[in-house]
């Protein structure tokens, strides 16, 4: 028969793994508010609760009984706290303290009975857990899932097990030899503490990681000031649109949109307002657009707008929109409103093989300087002419 799990050894590795990785995550990420510090402070308490356990007939009963299982509670009060605040939301005070109160004062009551003190566990504790799992799942945003799904999955079964035992307390079927008595039941709560706290912590660590994962991709993908897409992320969609475009024959548009003498607004209300502009630019031109289509930052004052499935007559239909829009939202600054108009270089049509990428932003480059050469504040459209033998001319319309 194999010999039965050593309670006392359990509860010290416990311990050593609750402080060892309470010391990782401090020197790691103590000063970025994302949790990370309160996860660490709560994983401190983990570590002094398993010490007072393992203590347990060598200190005094009201340490390891009273203070070890506040402890416990503290723990999930700061798991809560942590987990809120990863979310960026307010403290829930209440939420946290009035548990660990309630559990203070009812381990402090029922000192001397140890099932009594089981069913105190088995439910105050469970129900601080299931706090913890109601706030996981309140995200906020569309994140990865698999940290959240690991923290919530080690959060359940440790809510289950310690429900099931406190309700085993209330059945009288759980003896009164108390914490260290070896028992299959004890032995699976203190083996699944161990494992469910290092879980449970690498869970909150892959939250971190994958947020942060998450906006370097963002970062990577749009432009820091407007938010749009980056040069990066508007050739590379261009690039895979017109490969589909010349397979399905879909017709496909470009707009190239240009502000009209930006250089004179930054020159008379300064960078700041120039860099304001180009947001308010960057927005009107999103808020117009359909699902399917992208406006990204191409330069300076430079946008691209991709078109797929759109015609030149439709493309240019939504460029005179876009300039009206643009002219009659003017863009307020520090009390000031400054005037803004764009020239737009559109170009659109069927696509065959052999077309790239490249002629058509050369294309759509060509009809934006056409506007400019008219007077600005218009849209000028290129149009493709094939002739048989595919020579092909661009040509303004
Ligand atoms: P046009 O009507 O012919 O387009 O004239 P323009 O003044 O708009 O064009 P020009 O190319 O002469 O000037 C573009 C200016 O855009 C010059 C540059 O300093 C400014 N610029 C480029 N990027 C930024 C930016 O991120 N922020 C600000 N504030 N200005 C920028
Ligand atoms: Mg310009
Ligand atoms: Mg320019």
């Amino acid at each position: 028969m194999l010999p039965p799990l050593d309670v006392f050894t359990m509860l010290v590795m416990t311990a050593m793994v609750s402080f060892s990785m309470a010391g990782a995550m401090a020197v790691v990420r103590l000063q970025e508010r994302e949790g990370m510090g309160l996860w660490a402070l709560a994983l401190m308490l983990h570590g002094i609760c398993y010490v007072l356990y393992a203590l347990r007939g060598h200190v005094a009963d009201w340490a390891s009984v009273v203070l070890a299982n506040t402890f416990l509670s503290g723990t999930f009060a700061l798991c809560l706290g942590a987990v809120e605040q990863f979310h960026s939301r307010p403290m829930p005070w209440w939420r946290m303290a009035v548990p660990v109160a309630a559990v203070a004062l009812l381990f402090a009551w029922h000192i001397d009975d140890y099932p009594a003190r089981m069913v105190v566990a088995g439910t105050m504790l469970p129900l601080q857990l299931a706090l913890v799992l109601g706030a996981l799942w309140r995200q906020r945003t569309a994140e990865p899932l698999r940290g959240a799904l690991l923290l919530g999955g080690c959060i359940a079964v440790e809510l289950l097990l310690l429900a099931g035992r406190g309700w085993l307390a209330l059945a009288g079927r759980l003896g009164s030899t108390g914490l260290l008595h070896v028992s299959p039941m004890q032995a699976a709560v203190f083996m699944l503490a161990f494992i469910s706290i290092t879980l449970a912590s690498l869970g909150f660590i892959l939250m971190a990681r994958d947020r942060a994962d998450a906006q370097n991709r963002h970062y990577a993908a749009h432009d820091a000031l407007t938010g749009v897409a980056n040069r990066r992320t508007l050739l590379q969609v261009l690039e895979r649109d017109v490969a589909r475009a010349v397979r399905t024959r879909e017709s496909y548009a470009l707009l190239m949109l240009d502000i009209d003498h930006f250089k004179r607004i930054n020159d008379t209300h300064g960078h700041l307002a120039g860099d304001r502009v180009l947001r308010h630019v960057a927005q009107v031109l999103q808020a117009r657009l359909r699902a399917q289509d992208l406006v990204g930052r191409y330069g300076g004052e430079e946008f691209l707008i991709l078109l797929p499935g759109t015609t030149l007559d439709g493309a240019a239909e939504l460029a005179q929109s876009l300039r009206q829009a643009l002219a009659q939202n003017p863009c307020r600054h520090q009390g000031c409103v400054i005037e803004v108009t764009a020239s737009i270089g559109a170009f659109g049509g069927r696509l065959e093989p052999g077309d790239g990428w490249d002629m058509l932003i050369h294309c759509a480059d060509q009809a934006l300087y056409a506007a400019k050469a008219a007077g600005r504040d218009r849209v000028q459209c290129q149009e493709l002419l094939r002739e048989p033998g595919q020579t092909i001319h661009a040509a303004l319309v």
